[in-house]
């Protein structure tokens, strides 16, 4: 089981493209703000860029907190999404202690599923899907 993990945010330049490929690719939205990785800064260029995305608990506490199953426990740590099922109650969100799971006006939450459809988006090679170790 493959986990994303952002290596090596040393390198990043907050370009979003990481998020926008997220969001067109995985959640059909053009915002970076609807996207299962969202990059922040803490002021400028000279101070960095670090990475908010999920770091696949397990169990996963967003998944035991969806009262309808469109979070579920992924096998291996983090968790599978059916957006079908999501009632929007925020409970997912409410629950997660990394902020990991961003939603958006209408209550929509986005989560990392670990598909690595960012990775070959980043020009500057700051993220990988890495083999879980054990
Ligand atoms: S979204 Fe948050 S609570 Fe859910 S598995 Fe990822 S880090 Fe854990
Ligand atoms: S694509 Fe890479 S460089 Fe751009 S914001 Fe994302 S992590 Fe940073």
């Amino acid at each position: 089981m493959k986990h994303l993990v952002a290596s090596r945010m040393e390198r990043c330049i907050g370009c979003h493209s990481c998020s926008l490929a997220c969001a067109r690719l995985v959640h059909k939205c053009l915002s970076w703000e609807n996207a299962g990785i969202r990059i922040l800064s803490s002021g400028g260029l000279s101070t960095g860029f670090t990475a908010k995305l999920c770091l696949v608990c397990d169990p996963a506490p967003c998944a035991a907190a969806c009262p309808t199953g469109s979070l579920k426990q992924r096998k291996g740590g983090g968790v599978t999404q059916n957006k079908k099922l999501c009632i929007q109650c925020g409970k997912c969100a409410a629950a997660c202690p990394v902020d990991a799971i961003a939603q958006d006006r209408q209550g929509n939450p986005y989560v990392c599923i670990h598909c690595g459809s960012c990775v070959e988006f980043c020009p500057h090679d700051c993220l990988e899907l890495r083999e879980a170790e054990g």
